[in-house]
């Protein structure tokens, strides 16, 4: 294992990172954070990078490189997912813990903010190879995570299965009687093997969530709103799915492989079964118009969800999206030259930090389950994340009214100043 040294730790320019610290940059002016505060939260606490080694199905050995990234836990332990990607790199790895402690702030949650994953493409490798690759990787994080030190979670690439795995190998290492209480060290676990119920779906539904709190808030419903989603994973498949128990058609969708549309409306579930027998893939669906990949953000519509990767809506893009509403399922789907552009046409952005916080809310119950020995219920569980999410829409909307701010910059002003306080009351040991 290789603890990234200080000079590869100072932030390079990077899309993800140069994006989110510009955001940290803009909300910490705003707020006139305490410079000494400031100088903590612009770089992570810890930076691991280990390259190891696993056999494959061939024989053959094959060196993978994997990161976690910890920015910081003045509010608790550090928690956010393991993406399974070959755009994963360090700076990837920075930029999306930093936001999941911005997150874990303004949800209210008692965690701070992590991120890692391994650089590879898991559709190049075989299920035996991934559950082999996932817990070599485990192993050599060995007491870098930890249920009360840092939770991982799924994220792009990786699932239930994978969290699963995580959970068996670190239980393993431990002497007999610690082995059971360690359950924990994951989130986003299957529902048989210590999981949550709702966990899977809970990201997805805490968009719908947002899209309906502002759907409210303009005096209007959800019945016959148009709405296209990027991703149709995790994320982008149970927001649809909620929106359109609501009434709202999906009039386009767009994945890794293609992107599609019909005007009339793509009924959720049907897409999603097709996916399951088209490996994963939303391609060449068949009640729907296949389109290039460029058409997809100027369909039509009311609301839009990146639910994908980083740095989608760009200059390029954002002059030609018809949405009122842009819902960010993913982190950080809206580069600041994007943002610029659709906050002078006056279109709203819910923030990521926000907008696909029901995730993290999730992980949190679930943490909790385990922790006390408890078992939740699906109906109580959506329960209390609607009114988490709710309360936190409104806090967020009522400071970006009150300071004549957007939301992106009041959610980031409320998460930091959570974080500010706290470093104020405890003090810089020693
Ligand atoms: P997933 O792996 O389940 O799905 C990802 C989807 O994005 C797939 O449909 C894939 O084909 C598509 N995709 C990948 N590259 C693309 C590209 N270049 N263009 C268009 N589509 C592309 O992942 P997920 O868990 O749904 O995560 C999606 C996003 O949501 C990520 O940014 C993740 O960080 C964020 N997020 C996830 C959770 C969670 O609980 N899973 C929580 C918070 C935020």
């Amino acid at each position: 294992m290789i603890h990234v040294t200080e000079e590869q730790s100072v932030p390079a320019k990077h899309g993800l990172l140069e994006n989110v610290l510009q955001q940290f940059n803009h909300a910490a002016d705003q707020i006139k954070l305490n410079p000494n505060i400031r100088k903590i939260l612009e770089v992570p606490n810890t930076e691991i990078l280990i390259n190891f080694p696993v056999k494959m199905d061939n024989g053959d050995v094959e060196v993978f490189t994997g990161y976690r990234v910890q920015h910081n836990n003045a509010l608790g332990p550090y928690k956010g997912g393991l993406r399974y990607h070959p755009t994963v790199d360090i700076n990837a790895a920075r930029a999306l813990a930093m936001w999941m402690t911005w997150k874990t702030s303004l949800a209210g949650i008692p965690y701070g903010g992590a991120k890692g994953g391994i650089k590879l493409d898991p559709s190049k490798y075989s299920i035996s190879e991934l559950e082999r690759i996932t817990r070599r990787f485990t192993y050599a994080l060995g007491e870098n995570i930890g249920p009360e030190h840092d939770i991982p979670a799924p994220d792009v690439n990786t699932n239930p299965q994978t969290m699963a795995w995580i959970a068996d190998t670190y239980m393993s290492t431990k002497s007999t009687p610690e082995r059971s209480k360690n359950m924990h060290v994951v989130t986003g676990k299957p529902v048989g093997s210590g999981g949550l119920e709702g966990r899977d779906r809970s990201t997805g539904f805490g968009v719908y969530l947002m899209i309906r709190c502002w759907t409210e808030k303009m005096g209007e419903t959800l019945q016959g709103k148009k709405f296209i989603v990027q991703g149709f994973g995790n994320v982008g498949y149970w927001a649809s799915y909620f929106l359109m128990r609501e009434g709202a058609l999906m009039v386009g969708v767009q994945d890794a492989y293609g992107s599609i549309a019909n005007a009339e409306g793509i009924d959720v579930e049907k897409l999603f079964a097709y996916t399951q027998i088209n490996k994963g893939s939303i391609k060449d669906y068949a009640q729907a118009s296949s389109i290039e990949n460029e058409d997809f953000f100027e369909l039509d519509c009311d609301y839009f969800i990146p639910a994908a990767l980083g740095n989608q809506i760009t200059k390029d893009n954002a002059p030609h999206i018809k949405a009122r509403l842009i819902a960010e399922g993913a982190n950080g789907p809206t580069d600041k030259e994007g943002e610029r552009i659709l906050l002078d046409r006056n279109v709203t952005i819910i923030p990521d930090i926000l907008c696909n916080s029901g995730g993290v809310i999730g992980s949190y119950f679930e943490w909790l389950q385990n922790r006390n020995g408890e078992m939740w219920h699906l109906e109580e569980i959506l329960e209390r994340i609607e009114k988490k999410m709710r309360a936190n829409f409104d806090k967020v909307n009522d400071y970006a009214s009150e300071k004549n701010v957007d939301l992106r910059t009041a959610a980031f002003c409320i998460a930091i100043e959570r974080i500010e306080q706290a470093y104020i009351l405890r003090g810089i040991f020693p």
